[in-house]
């Protein structure tokens, strides 16, 4: 059972229980769980409880809704009312949020089962889910390999089976990255589409809550369900969410294609390979195809590292032992909470807190975090040039297929799984990472589709059209 539109529907019309679909999952989750190691907490009675319901509501004659009996794995940086939300830290131990976050309660009012939290790097913090502090995530098509990350539970569940679906959040590739290392779509949302309310901050002006799924039908169907204005987020659109499940076969005469050419710079030749068979593919297809520049992506990535870690060292100042989870002990208030930062935080939460800190200080703002924003301004204008004359934009979304666990152990080489993914967080825009094919050692590899903001609809057509002439998973 793979499509989660599908399961609906079948749980929608009685042809399927909500209750035998959920133990179908949950024994994949039983007979693989250990070795992944996808999720940090599944909540299985609440799950087989709530099942229970969606049954009720059909046999009364109701309709549960689209989601109706859909098990969905929430990143454990999402509010759960009454269910531990760790964010894989130490430093939120025991700490139970007193609210649903606005996407789960909107999967919950859908019908969706609720299956549990999944693993990531620490506060999403890392491309690899290796800086969880609960232990790595395993990629489901190589144990030895990495997820990717900061995600990578919820893109190692989809891909192992456990869940058709599951939300991740994307502040600099966490939803794509991932996506496209376990063979599965990912989608990072304009900014604003969905509501961050319940979401834990990273970097506010860039994080997103996305979906990953099976195929890029259930993730247009899940971020209908998730997106649209929430008045609880003051950065949510005002706006209704627009369908995107109507477009998704129009295939793409006509469509206006740009290769990005500097985000095939520095890529694994197994990657471009593919990236341009989607460009051959989409050509075929009746789009046409270009090489397009957006010089200032080159910049991106630096960018991003000074002022993500300036809003997270920000963000971050609220886990002083008093408000959330642990406390160490201190003889006064500054000892305790020097002791519980010191003790709670993994060491790349402390390392961004620090880059952030000293990115922010008095001499220093306008040589760093000041020229930092330039550069997303000049990226904002260098995509609105790109996009005078395309439709949307085509690049690899990792520069290489999953990698092996401490692989990428200092910091600028993981830093740069992030090359391709950045860019549409520094500016707002919606990406997708969809399937094509595999790389070397026979592993997913993934390529994104970049849209002006709220273009969502035609990023999905693109998406769907490349999805549909991805070579057969065995043949590749
Ligand atoms: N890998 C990036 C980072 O470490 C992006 C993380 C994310 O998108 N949450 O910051």
């Amino acid at each position: 059972m793979n499509s989660a539109k599908d399961l609906a529907a079948d749980i929608r019309r009685s042809r399927q229980s909500a209750t035998a679909a959920l133990n179908e999952y949950l024994q994949v989750i039983d007979a693989s769980e250990d070795d992944v190691h996808a999720f940090n907490l599944v909540d299985r009675e609440v799950a087989i409880e709530t099942a229970g319901k969606i049954d009720e509501i059909v046999d009364s004659g109701r309709d549960p809704g689209p989601l109706a009996g859909v098990p969905v794995a929430l990143k454990d940086n999402l509010c759960t009312r009454g269910l531990a939300t760790t964010c894989s830290s130490k430093i939120l131990e025991g700490w139970e949020p007193p609210y649903d976050a606005t996407v789960v309660q909107r999967l919950r009012a859908a019908g969706a089962v609720i299956v549990g939290k999944t693993n990531l790097d620490e506060f999403a913090m890392g491309s690899s889910t290796e800086h969880s502090a609960f232990g790595p995530t395993r990629n489901p098509h190589d144990l030895t390999r990495v997820p990717g990350g900061s995600s990578g539970g919820s893109a190692a569940a989809v891909a192992a089976g456990f869940t058709p679906i599951a939300l991740g959040s994307d502040t600099g590739g966490s939803i794509r990255q991932p996506a496209a290392l376990c063979g599965v779509v990912g989608v990072k949302p304009t900014y604003g589409l969905v509501s961050r309310y319940g979401l834990v901050a990273f970097a506010s002006s860039f994080d997103q809550i996305g979906p990953l799924a099976n195929n890029v039908a259930d993730a247009a169907l899940v971020l209908e369900t998730i997106g649209g204005h929430d008045p609880l987020d003051s950065t949510s659109i005002p706006s209704p969410m627009p369908s995107l499940s109507d477009n998704l076969d129009r295939g793409v005469e006509g469509m206006r294609v740009g290769l990005v050419s500097e985000l095939l710079e520095g890529i694994d030749e197994d990657v471009v390979t593919r990236v341009h068979e989607v460009a051959d593919a989409l050509t075929t297809g009746g789009a046409i195809v270009e090489s397009v520049s957006v010089p200032a992506v080159e910049y991106g990535l630096t960018a991003y590292y000074l002022i993500a870690p300036a809003e997270a060292s920000s963000n971050l100042a609220r886990y002083d032992g008093v408000r959330y989870g642990m406390r160490a002990e201190g003889s006064d208030v500054a000892a305790m909470n020097a002791a519980t930062r010191r003790s709670g935080f993994g060491d790349e939460v402390v390392a961004r807190i620090m880059l952030g800190t000293f990115a922010l200080s008095a001499g220093y703002y306008d040589a760093y975090y000041g020229k930092a924003q330039k550069v997303r301004t000049l990226t904002r204008r260098d995509f609105d040039v790109a996009y005078a004359n395309h439709d949307v934009l085509l690049s690899p979304t990792s520069p290489s297929v999953a990698f092996k666990f401490g692989e990428r152990s200092d910091p600028m080489t993981m830093y740069r799984c992030d090359t391709c993914t950045i860019p549409s967080n520094l500016v707002g825009d919606p990406a997708i990472s969809v399937p094509f094919g595999t790389g070397n050692h026979g592993l997913p590899v993934g390529v994104q589709i970049m849209a002006p903001q709220l273009e969502e609809a035609r990023m999905f057509q693109a998406a769907s059209f490349i999805e549909s002439q991805a070579p057969p998973r065995s043949a590749s």
